[in-house]
C-alpha cells in the first residue's frame, strides 16, 4: 500500500512490526523513529499525546536492539522492540501521570502500573502518554485540561473519549497499540468513532494496579489497536492475576490469538430488541443491519433476544460511577496528593483543601463529585445508590439469562449491539449538555455494570457532510469469554475488508 517495509499503515500494525523486528528487516530504533516522525508530523493537529518520551524511547529501543542481537527477539519477549503508548491515567515511574487534570499536572508516580510493566517486560517501548477526559470522565476528550484531541477522520470532530488520545494515536498511525481504560465505554466508544478495535476485557482480567481509580468496581484497562489479531497479542501480554490487585482474577489466561481463524459457523449471536432504537443515527442503524446479515452469511445463527433492563443502564451507571469516584477522588486534597493552593496566614486547613480542589478539578469532575456525594448521603442512599445497585443486579441478570442455556438448550454465545448511537460528533457540539454526552454511553455501560467483556470493531462508514466517518459494532460475551469474542470480531473484521486508514 506504499508504506515503508510493505506495512499496511504508516507505522505498521503490532504484528507487522513484531514480525519485521523478528526477521531482522527492521530494528526497534527504526520502528520507534517511524512512530516519532509520524507523531511529529501530525500531533500538532491531532493532539493525541500529552507527553512524548522521544529521547528515552530511542535509548530504550537501542537497548532492546542490543538484547535482540545477543539473545534473539523471541527470548526478549512477545513485543520485542515494538513502540506503544499509554493513556495518561496509567502510572509510569518516569515522566508525569497527569490524568489530564490541573490537580495532577506535575504528579510524578513513584511506581509503574502492572499493565505497563507487563508491556515493558515483553520488550515493548513506551513512546508517550495520551490525552483523556480529566480522570477519564467524559466521552470526547473535551474535558482534558490540555484541550481536546481531534478525530483523524475529520479534525473538526471529537475522537470520542475518555481514551480519545489513545484512539486518535492508533487511528492516525502514530502507534500500533495504545492502552486505554474503560469504566463505562471509554475504550469501545472512541475506538468506534476512530475506526479501530478496542477491547474492554472481563473485570479482573487485567490488573488495575497503577491505573488511577475512577470507579473501582467498573474500571478495566484494555488494548486499542488496528486489528483484532493485534488486540489478541496485546491481551496475551497484559492479562493475568496480580498480587498487587486483589480484584484481578485467578483464572487461566488462554492464548487469545489461537482461535482467531476458527469459523464462526454455528455460533449463536443474540440481537437485542434494544439495539434497534429509534434514536440511532440512520447510518449506525444501517451498518448494524449489514453486520447482522454478514454474521448470518458467515454461518452464525442470529437469535432475537431481550435485555429488558438495558434502559436503566445509564441511570444506574451515572449513580454508581460518580459515587465511587467521589470516594476515590477524596485523596486529591493538596496534602496527600495534588497541587496545593496558596492560602493566607490565618486561613485554616479546610480552606486549603477546598481551595486546592476547587482550583485543581475541572467542571465535569466537580459535577461527578457532587453527584456522587449526594447519592451516598444519608437520606438519599437508599433512594439512589441502593436502587442503582439493584438495577445493576438486574442488568447482570439479563446477560446471565441470555448467555445461559434455556430449556431448549440454546443460550447465545455473544450479544451484538451498536457501539455508539451516532458517528463522531463535532467538538463543542455536546459540551454544554452533559446529558447528551452521557447518552453516548447507552450501549457501552451495561458491560461494565455486568463485569463482562466487550469489543468494538469497525463495521462500516457513515457519510456526514461529505466526510466518511467510521461506525463500529460491539460484541459482548460471558465473563472470561474473550477467546470467542475475538474470534467473532476477527471474522467480522475480515468479512468487512474495510480500509481503516483515514486519508492524509
Ligand atoms: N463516558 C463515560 C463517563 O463519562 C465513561 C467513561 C469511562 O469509561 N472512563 O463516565
Amino acid at each position: 500500500m506504499g508504506y515503508i517495509g510493505g506495512m499496511s499503515t504508516p507505522c505498521g500494525t503490532l504484528v507487522e512490526i513484531r514480525d519485521a523486528i523478528r526477521s531482522g528487516a527492521m530494528s526497534s530504533v527504526d520502528a520507534v523513529r517511524g512512530c516519532l516522525e509520524r507523531i511529529e508530523a501530525l500531533d500538532g493537529t491531532v493532539c493525541a499525546f500529552t507527553q512524548v518520551f522521544a529521547e528515552k524511547a530511542i535509548a530504550d529501543a537501542g537497548a532492546i536492539d542490543a538484547r535482540i542481537a545477543a539473545e534473539g527477539a523471541e527470548r526478549v519477549g512477545a513485543l520485542a522492540g515494538v513502540p506503544v503508548a499509554l493513556k495518561d491515567n496509567i502510572c509510569l515511574d518516569w515522566g508525569k501521570t497527569t490524568c489530564c487534570s490541573r490537580i495532577l499536572e506535575e504528579y510524578e508516580s513513584p511506581y509503574t502500573a502492572t499493565a505497563a510493566q507487563r508491556l515493558i517486560d515483553a520488550g515493548a517501548v513506551i513512546v508517550g502518554k495520551t490525552n483523556l477526559d480529566e480522570f477519564a470522565m467524559g466521552s470526547s476528550t473535551e474535558h482534558s485540561c490540555f484541550g481536546p484531541s481531534r478525530n483523524p477522520w475529520d479534525t473538526e470532530r471529537a475522537p470520542g473519549g475518555s481514551s480519545g488520545g489513545s484512539a486518535a494515536a492508533v487511528a492516525a498511525g502514530m502507534v500500533p497499540l495504545a492502552l486505554g481504560s474503560d469504566t463505562g465505554g471509554s475504550i469501545r466508544q472512541p475506538a468506534a468513532l476512530c475506526g479501530i478495535v478496542g477491547v474492554k476485557p472481563t473485570y479482573g482480567r487485567i490488573s488495575r494496579w497503577g491505573l488511577v481509580a475512577f470507579a473501582s468496581s467498573l474500571d478495566q484497562i484494555g488494548p486499542m489497536t488496528r486489528t483484532v489479531e493485534d488486540a489478541g497479542l496485546a491481551l496475551d501480554v497484559l492479562c493475568g492475576e496480580d498480587p498487587l490487585d486483589s480484584t484481578s482474577a485467578r483464572v487461566e489466561v488462554p492464548a487469545f490469538t489461537d482461535r482467531l481463524r476458527d469459523p464462526i459457523e454455528g455460533l449463536r449471536i443474540g440481537v437485542p430488541a434494544q439495539a434497534r432504537s429509534e434514536q440511532n443515527d440512520p447510518d449506525v442503524a444501517r451498518v448494524f443491519e449489514e453486520t447482522v446479515e454478514r454474521l448470518r452469511t458467515m454461518g452464525a445463527e442470529i437469535v432475537d433476544i431481550d435485555l429488558p433492563h438495558m434502559g436503566a443502564g445509564i441511570a444506574a451507571y451515572y449513580i454508581v460511577a460518580p459515587a465511587e469516584a467521589s470516594s476515590n477522588l477524596a485523596r486529591f486534597d493538596g496534602i496527600r496528593y495534588g497541587r496545593r493552593a496558596e492560602i493566607d496566614q490565618g486561613e485554616d486547613l479546610e480552606t486549603l483543601y477546598s481551595r486546592s480542589r476547587a482550583e485543581g478539578f475541572g467542571g465535569e469532575v466537580r459535577r461527578r463529585i457532587m453527584l456522587g456525594t449526594y447519592v451516598l448521603s444519608s437520606g438519599y442512599y437508599d433512594a439512589y445508590y441502593n436502587t442503582a445497585l439493584k438495577a445493576r443486579r438486574l442488568i447482570k441478570g439479563d446477560f446471565d439469562a441470555v448467555f445461559s442455556a434455556d430449556a431448549s438448550g440454546a443460550g447465545v454465545h455473544a450479544v451484538l449491539l451498536p457501539s455508539t448511537p451516532t458517528p463522531a460528533f463535532r467538538i463543542g457540539e455536546k459540551i454544554d449538555d452533559p446529558l447528551a454526552l452521557y447518552l453516548e454511553d447507552i450501549y457501552t455501560v451495561t458491560a461494565n455494570l455486568a463485569g463482562i467483556p466487550g469489543v468494538s470493531v469497525p463495521a462500516g462508514f457513515a457519510e456526514v457532510e461529505g466526510k466518511r466517518l467510521p461506525v463500529g459494532v460491539q460484541l459482548l460475551c460471558p465473563a472470561f469469554g474473550e477467546v470467542n469474542m475475538l474470534r467473532i470480531a476477527a471474522g467480522l473484521a475480515d468479512s468487512s475488508a474495510l480500509e481503516t486508514m483515514p486519508a492524509g
